[in-house]
This record gives structure tokens, sequence and C-alpha cells, in this order.
């Protein structure tokens, strides 16, 4: 085995959870500083690599950036970038990241393990052609977040139907748009409503139908991101977000959704029960209300061949016959993997740290990335106060619960960062969707958050405290870290 030198740092994936990672790094280490950014991918972007080709950021680009790196691209502000936009984006953060401190890449390299001893942390990698090297860090950021992998096609009994994965068939450009057969989307959140609404851009009057289990809800993205004078009066984004998790008691969170979908949230589902912070626009929902032919509550099972033609078999127990050819494409479970192991957010030394749904601090994996990093570089951790949520179980265990949970461990924990570091790294985040009002408005934010997040942080604790009590990892870490 190999042993290939020192660094400061080394991060692991190159997503955008450890872009950030890197930037804060780099920023934090200066021209001195020896980073190591290794990636099994053969470059930067993560999921953004692989995903379906019609994706686009749902929230406006620049809050989708590496800490304080800003887009360079262009757009107007409101745009919503394109999948290779985002890929050039987060190209350009790692040369930016070059550019402050001394960064050597390994794409097609990938993480094996990881030991501590003596101060620092050895890391063994497997090198392209099966070797493997040894490298040693003062600190290590595990930034596979969410890992998100390519979705294969539903498996289904009947070959009458044409079950697909849309990272593999494009609802603009691949056979399913050249094509008039009926259409079934199994899946209700962010993939499935973009794939229903590219379908219905290219053929309005399509056979679109959806499967979309309870139903998910979504943050109106005008009310979440106003335009012009709006943007002088409406409430702040994180107003919102505090206004929304202050009515969580760690146990009512279909009470909550009801509160949500009243003010800045809807759906084009009626009563929809899941909610995972998704951002749509009230142009898109009305689209999808009036195009998608059926919205069905309920999961899809099998798909078998009746004396009639295809049946689609639902958990429920009920059937629907489908015409041959119909295709079936699978927009269910990016995110909430189960294969992702639970892992600490930090080791009880303070010298590594593990960005992943299992063990989150916040509901992005960018937030996490951001704010752990500035910690893990000066040396303050573990901070024992900051709280751990499994977005994992939460989500799929307490379906209804996800996007509230999430979203109230962010901001409980970015109080708890608050009274850690230094002002210049709230000042400088640029993932804070405060940033879409003008500055004036910002600053009167930023005052009111200092003058009461710790009471809202006490009630937030006292949510999250309860939740934990359900059974499902919502607390401080536990001190064997098991
Ligand atoms: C379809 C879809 C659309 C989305 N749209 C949005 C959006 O509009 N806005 C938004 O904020 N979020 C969106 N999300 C959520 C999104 O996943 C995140 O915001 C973000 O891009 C995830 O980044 P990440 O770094 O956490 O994970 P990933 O992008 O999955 O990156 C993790 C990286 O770690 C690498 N890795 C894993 N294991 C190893 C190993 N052992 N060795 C080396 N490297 C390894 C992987 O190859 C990968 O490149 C979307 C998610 C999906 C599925």
């Amino acid at each position: 085995m190999a042993q290939t030198g020192h660094r400061d740092v080394i991060v692991l994936g190159a997503g955008i959870a450890g872009l950030n990672a890197l930037s804060v790094a780099t920023d934090v280490l200066g021209p001195a500083g020896r980073a190591l950014l290794v990636e099994r991918r053969p470059q930067p972007g993560g999921m953004w690599n692989d995903t379906y080709d019609y994706v686009r950021l749902h929230q406006p680009h620049g809050f989708f950036t590496a800490g304080n790196i800003p887009w360079t691209q262009g757009h107007p502000r409101e745009h919503l970038a394109t999948r290779a936009e985002v890929l050039a984006h987060m190209a350009y953060c790692l040369e930016v990241c070059r550019s402050r401190s001394q960064v050597e890449t390994r794409f097609g390299w990938e993480y094996v393990a990881h030991a501590e001893h003596d101060e620092l942390v050895e890391v063994t990698l497997r090198a392209p052609d099966g070797s493997l090297d040894t490298v040693t860090c003062d600190r290590l950021v595990k930034a596979f977040g969410y890992d998100v992998q390519a979705k294969p096609p539903f498996e289904v009994s009947s070959g009458a139907v044409r079950s697909i994965s849309p990272n593999d068939h494009g609802m603009k450009t691949g056979a399913i748009a050249r094509d008039q057969a009926p259409v079934w989307i199994i899946g209700g959140g962010k993939s499935g409503m973009d794939a229903a609404l590219a379908l219905l851009e290219e053929q309005p009057g399509r056979d679109v139908r959806m499967l979309v289990g309870g139903g998910t809800a979504f943050l109106s993205r005008d009310v979440w991101f106003p335009t012009g004078a709006r943007r002088w009066v409406a409430t702040r984004p994180n107003q919102q977000g505090i206004a929304y998790t202050l009515h969580f008691d760690g146990s009512n969170e279909e009470e909550v959704q009801q509160w949500l979908l009243r003010g800045s949230g809807l759906s084009p589902v009626d009563h929809p029960r899941d909610f995972l912070l998704g951002l749509m626009s009230r142009a898109e929902a009305d689209t999808l209300r009036t195009g998608v032919a059926e919205f069905v509550k309920d999961y899809l099972v099998d798909v078998v061949d009746g004396p009639d033609g295809p049946l689609l078999q639902l958990r429920s127990g009920a059937q629907r016959p489908v015409p041959a050819g119909t295709w079936l494409v699978n927009c269910t479970g990016y995110l909430a993997r189960e294969e992702i192991p639970y892992e600490p957010f930090v080791s009880a030394s303070g010298r590594v740290v593990s960005i992943n749904p299992r063990s989150a601090l916040t509901h992005l994996t960018t937030f996490a990335s951001y704010f752990l990093t500035h910690a893990l570089m000066r040396g303050l951790l573990p901070l024992p106060d900051l709280y751990e949520v499994d977005m994992v179980a939460g989500t799929k265990e307490a379906k209804a619960a996800g996007g509230v949970l999430a979203l109230t461990a962010t901001l409980y924990n970015i109080s708890v960062f608050f009274d850690a570091l230094p002002m210049s790294v709230f000042l400088n985040n640029r993932l804070d969707f405060d940033g879409w009002l003008p500055p004036a408005r910002v600053a009167a934010g930023s005052l009111r958050f200092m003058a009461t997040h710790h009471r809202v942080r006490a009630r937030h604790r006292a949510a999250l405290d309860a939740f934990g009590a359900r059974g499902i990892r919502s607390g401080p870490l536990s001190p064997d870290r098991a």
C-alpha cells in the first residue's frame, strides 16, 4: 500500500456538500493550506452529473453554491438553472478553491476507510487501477451527503408496459416524448412533478397520470421568493421558516401541514400528506392540476397481465387497468435511501465530520457542510449542543413530519452555530434564502434573529426532543456515538 503525504484537510465527495466543505476549508487555510479532494466520479457535480436531463434547480440559482462563491453566468436572479449550468457552476467553484489553497484532486478514486490515531486521521483510498493508497490529514470531511444514485426502472411482472427510469429517458427528448401512449408517473415528489411538467410541456394533451403516495406539498416559490415591490413587504424566507416550525411540537405534523398549505405552501394534489421542502410555483401547480389526468394516492406494488390487459396492482389492494404500451416512469425515493449507513456527524475527537442524512444537522447538505466545516477548521468540534436527526427514518416512518423536522433541526442548529462561530461566517453565507431580499431587510432580519434566537431555539429543542421520544433519532449525539 502506497503512503503519499500529509494534508491539512481531506474532503471526500465532490457534490455540492463536498464543494461547500472545500470552499470553507480553503478560505480558512489560505495559500499555504494543503487540501485533497477525492471523488468516485470523473468530475465534480455529484448527482448533477447523471440526474435526468430536464431537471432544473427549484430555488433561484444563486442559493445553490459553495459557501461564499457567487454565480458568474449572468442569469437573472430568479433563473432556475439547468443541469448543465449547475455543473458548470460547480466546476467553477472548484477552480475558485484551487485559487485559494493548494488543492489536489483525485477523480475516479474511492474512499475505503479511515482511522484516527496520534492526532492524525489516516485515510485509505482506492485508485482507479484498484491499488490502495494511504494519506494522512489533520481533518477529514466525509461529504457523501445524499449520495444520490440513478434510479433503475420499476421492476414489474408484465411485459406489456414500458417501465423506464427518468435518468435514461428524457421526457422531452426520448422515445416517450415521441409517443402518444398513456404515462403513469410513480412518485409525487419533485422528480415526479418535474417529469409530469416536462411531458405536458411537450404534449399538453398527453394522458399523464400520477401515483403520488400520500401526496406531496411544496413551498410556494412565489411566496418564498417574491419579485418586484413584494420583495420589500413580503415575509422574509427565514421568518416564514421560523413561523412554520414554531407550530411543530414534535407530534402534530398533520396540523402543521395544514397551516403551511393555508399560507406559504401549495400542491397540485388535494390534501397532501408529505412535505420535503421542495419548491413549486403557482403556475407550475396550475399546469399540473389541469394537465395531469389523475392523481392517485397509493403506491405501486406490481404490474401484472390480466385477461384484458395489464393491471397496476396498488398497495391498498386496488387494481387499475392500463392499455398495453403504457409508460411507467420511476420517480421514487431518490433521497431517503435506506442503504445509507448511520455515521455520527462528528467523531469523538472532533477531527472527522460526516455530512449524511442519517445524522443530519440541516435540511440541505450544503448548510450542514458549510457550518460544520467552519467549526471543524477552527477546532471547535464537537459542539455538544448540536442536534442530529435521522432524515431517512424521519421521512420513512413519520412521513408527514419529514420537512418540518428537517427545518426545525436546521434552525435549531444554526442558532447553536451562531453562538460558536464568528459573525463573518454568517455574513458570507450565500446559501441563506433571506439574501433574496433587499440588503436593508436582510440587516433587519439579522438583528431580529440575534434578539430572538435563544428563545426560539428552546422551542425548537423541545419539538426535536418530543420527536426523538417517538423512537426516531432526533437529539444530541449519544456519548458512545453508536
Ligand atoms: C432529482 C433531484 C433533484 C434535486 N433538485 C434539487 C434542487 O433543485 N435544489 C436543491 O437544493 N437540492 C436538490 N436536490 C437535493 C440534492 O440531492 C442536493 O441538493 C445536492 O445536490 C446533493 O448533493 P450532495 O453533495 O449531498 O450529494 P451528491 O450530489 O450525491 O454527491 C455525493 C458525492 O460523493 C461521492 N461519493 C460517494 N461515496 C464515495 C466514495 N466512497 N468515494 C468517493 N466519492 C464518493 C459521489 O460520487 C458523489 O459525487 C435534488 C435531488 C434530486 C434527487
